[in-house]
């Protein structure tokens, strides 16, 4: 279990800026009644949540050997979306 490489995912509210490691956790802040962030009454909020859910590749740093982009699946992102 590579659990470092899923910690350094990171997911940003557009709205209050915190900082969250998973989808389940900014979801949770987004749906939130007791949060005082503003996001849920964005006009903008679905369009966060789509993509939101798009976002379950994030980048993890760079290939040492030719420099291109590592994209990695978050485990909580797997965990939502099912592997059958
Ligand atoms: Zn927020």
């Amino acid at each position: 279990m590579n659990s470092e490489a899923h910690s350094r995912v990171r997911y940003r509210c557009p709205s209050c800026f915190r900082m969250f490691t998973s989808i389940t956790a900014i979801t949770q802040h987004c749906e939130s009644e007791s949060t005082s962030c503003r996001i849920r009454h964005s006009e903008n909020f679905r369009a966060f949540l789509n993509q939101l859910t798009a976002g379950i590749c994030d980048l993890d740093g760079l290939h040492g050997a030719d420099g291109t982009n590592r994209y990695v699946v978050p485990e909580e992102a797997a965990r939502v979306f099912g592997r059958g």
